[in-house]
């Protein structure tokens, strides 16, 4: 069994307006905008990452805004909602401040003891607000919402899928502890993990498979804390069966990828060495970072992209 994995590391998210994701995630949900840089493998397209001050893994929600991209089907084989921790008390300023905003499908629930507020992004992605006790991480506050309210990072992830088995198998692997069952949902707890602990398992047997576009999950990254464990968790997974990419550098961290029995791409991410390798903590995400390769193409690349101001 793999014993490296400290929780999430990323979630990674189509959208298909850049402006207005940024706008979202930065102006109303109040994170920070840790990195502007590309997507490595389509230049003409940003890779825009929010989270806290410092980018801290378990915290950042990225986005490849794909102009005009037609909206994902939502369905299974896919991460359904992705999971934010606020403080417990905290859960009235933001219906309060998303209502007056006008974001769609605002409703509370209780789910595994806590309460949720769960809403559509601006693509209709599923993103929940839940009160969790005793989180101690530091929330950003550089967008002016009181410590007492704002984002501490993930609480976790939920996946629907057609059958739980093979992902909570894997997930136990992976080191994850299977906890509770409400309904169709079971929780899987990561021991000693970053805060961004949680992956609860939707079944749902009779609904089709997500078409992705814009709105989806594109994938969801596990944090490990270097690449010498990285490694280890590589082989692990390939002696079980796994076919997992070689390593590769995605500047801000070391990633690998593999696709799961349930339909979900994961990928295993290191903490090392984090958003402030090229730019002052002071000043992440404000200016455009290329990876060196597109460097000599910057003027052109920076004329094709759209502003972010709103
Ligand atoms: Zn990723």
């Amino acid at each position: 069994m793999i014993k490296d994995i400290k929780g999430l590391h990323h979630v990674t998210s189509m959208a298909s307006d850049a402006r207005r994701n940024n706008a979202f995630f930065t102006d109303t949900l109040g994170l920070r905008r840790v990195k502007k840089t590309v997507n490595f493998d389509d230049p003409a397209v940003y890779h825009l990452y929010y989270g806290d001050e410092n980018g801290t893994p378990g915290t950042v929600m990225t986005y490849f805004p794909f102009p005009d991209m037609a909206h994902g089907r939502p369905g299974v084989g896919e991460v359904s909602e992705t999971q934010f921790a606020i403080p417990k008390g905290a859960l009235a300023f933001w219906q309060d401040r998303l209502a007056a905003k006008g974001v769609n499908l605002l409703e509370t629930d209780t789910a595994f003891g806590s309460n949720r507020l769960r809403f559509n992004g601006p693509d209709g992605e599923g993103i929940a607000l839940i009160e969790t006790a005793d989180d101690f991480r530091a929330a950003w506050n550089g967008t002016g919402i009181s410590d007492s309210v704002a984002l501490r990072g993930f609480s976790g992830a939920r996946f629907r899928l057609h059958d739980a088995a093979a992902t909570a198998e894997l997930l136990r692997f992976m080191g994850y502890e299977r906890t509770e069952t409400e309904g169709n949902v079971t929780r899987f707890v990561i021991p000693d993990g970053n805060g961004a602990n949680t992956v609860d398992l939707e079944v749902l047997p009779q609904t089709p498979y997500a078409r992705q576009g814009a709105g989806s999950v594109h994938h969801i990254a596990f944090a490990v804390e270097n690449r010498a464990k990285q490694l280890e968790v590589r082989r692990a997974l390939m002696d079980t069966g796994y076919q997992v990419t070689p390593v590769i550098d995605r500047d801000y961290f070391w990633a690998i990828y593999f696709r799961t029995p349930g339909g979900v791409l994961f990928e295993v991410a290191t903490n090392e060495p984090g958003f402030d390798r090229d730019e002052d903590t002071a000043h992440l995400g404000e200016v455009l970072k290329l990876p060196a390769r597109y460097e000599p193409f910057r003027e052109q690349i920076e004329a094709g992209l759209p502003s972010l101001a709103a």
